[in-house]
């Protein structure tokens, strides 16, 4: 991409957005960041940072204003496993508007380039009914059968993504994150991630005590840290690839197995307490990264381990700076 290119960000006020706004400035291109909020963990690098709200049209035709080239799309309602399993309606109407009006005034803007991000929870939940997960290949999200809500929208916005290819010739790009991780991340209020849930929880427990687990531990899920995420967009981006491409490692992990992880990380011997009452999703889930490599001759390469150590040291140090470790000690069981 010339280092003159203009690119907006939508989400720039989240966790993937801010990153990568990060990494484009870094690059050397103009951006401009939209988000309803601003970045919760630091100030944001763009150029032009608004507040908008994406679900109104007149304001995705003012975020897609001034000749802008590329647009990675990254505004949506979402959350962990509780809140997707328990927002269905809000989370498919605040989405479905999002993604039309942004899409369409990016075309009527005239963006050169523009890209969606999906989700590897479009696929079909009968092929990931076992925990020794069969990575999923691109292919895997037909006959439908994605997770009811998020994953629904997702396919669908998918689809108006290539109908708009098909129409208009409108350049699109399709990314479907495999569990994003990494710190600036939201890590407590019910719309974290299981890596920075786990990451709280460990960071709060006691050496030697409980730490709540989701479901039985035995679901299986593969985890891709930040860098290698913003990674992947910007070589999609630069692709001239239209088709639905996975971003994720293929490196399976239970979630009883990453609480042990980062129990070692945190140097404390932890005892699992399983809550069978809240959801777990579906039983695994592993990206094939087959055509990831063939598309893009690159795929995640950051190791758990290293991604998780980063992740566990900034949740440890936010929940410091909040007065929260100390809390927590005087607290204990
Ligand atoms: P995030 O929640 O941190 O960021 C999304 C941002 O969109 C938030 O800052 C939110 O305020 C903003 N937003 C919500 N409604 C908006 C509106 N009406 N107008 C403007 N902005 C609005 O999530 P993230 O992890 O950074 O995810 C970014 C994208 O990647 C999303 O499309 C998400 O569905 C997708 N995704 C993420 C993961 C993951 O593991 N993080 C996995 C699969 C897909």
């Amino acid at each position: 991409m010339p280092a003159s290119t203009r690119v907006l960000v939508t989400g720039a006020g989240g966790f993937i957005g801010h990153h990568l706004v990060k990494r484009l400035k870094a690059d050397g291109h103009w951006v401009r960041g939209v988000d309803i909020k601003l970045p919760e963990y630091e100030d944001s690098s763009a150029d032009e940072f608004e507040v908008l709200d994406l679900r109104k049209y007149d304001n995705t035709l003012l975020a897609t204003r001034g000749g802008i080239d590329q647009v990675y799309n990254l505004a949506a309602d979402m959350g962990g496993i509780g809140y997707i399993t328990a927002s269905h309606a809000d989370i498919s109407r605040n989405n479905i508007l999002i993604n039309t009006h942004i899409l369409e005034a990016s075309r009527l803007s005239g963006i050169r380039r523009f890209l969606f991000s999906s989700s590897a929870c479009v696929y079909a939940q009968g092929k990931q009914r076992n925990a020794d997960a069969v990575p999923l290949r691109e292919e895997n999200a037909y006959p439908a059968d994605p997770e009811p809500g998020y994953g629904w929208e997702k396919l669908f916005a998918e689809e108006l993504c290539r109908y708009y290819f098909q129409d208009y010739r409108f350049e699109t790009r399709i990314v479907r994150f495999h569990n994003v991780y990494g710190p600036l991340g939201t890590y407590e209020g019910g719309k974290e991630k299981a890596p920075a849930a786990i990451a709280r929880k460990v960071v709060l427990a006691k050496d030697g005590g409980e730490v709540e687990v989701w479901g039985d531990g035995k679901q299986t899920r593969s985890f891709m840290y930040i860098d290698d995420c913003v990674e992947g967009l910007i070589r999609l981006m630069a692709s001239d690839y239209c088709e639905p491409l996975n971003l994720g490692t293929d490196e399976l992990m239970s979630i009883n197995g990453l609480v042990k992880l980062v129990s070692r990380i945190a140097g404390k011997s932890l005892t699992l307490r399983h809550d069978l009452t809240k959801p777990q999703g579906v039983r695994g889930r592993n990206s094939d990264n087959t055509r990831l490599n063939r598309v893009l001759g690159w795929e995640p390469s950051i190791k758990l381990e290293i991604g998780l150590e980063v992740t566990y040291k900034w949740i440890e140090s936010e929940l410091r700076k909040a007065g929260r470790i100390a809390e927590a000690k005087s607290a204990v069981r």
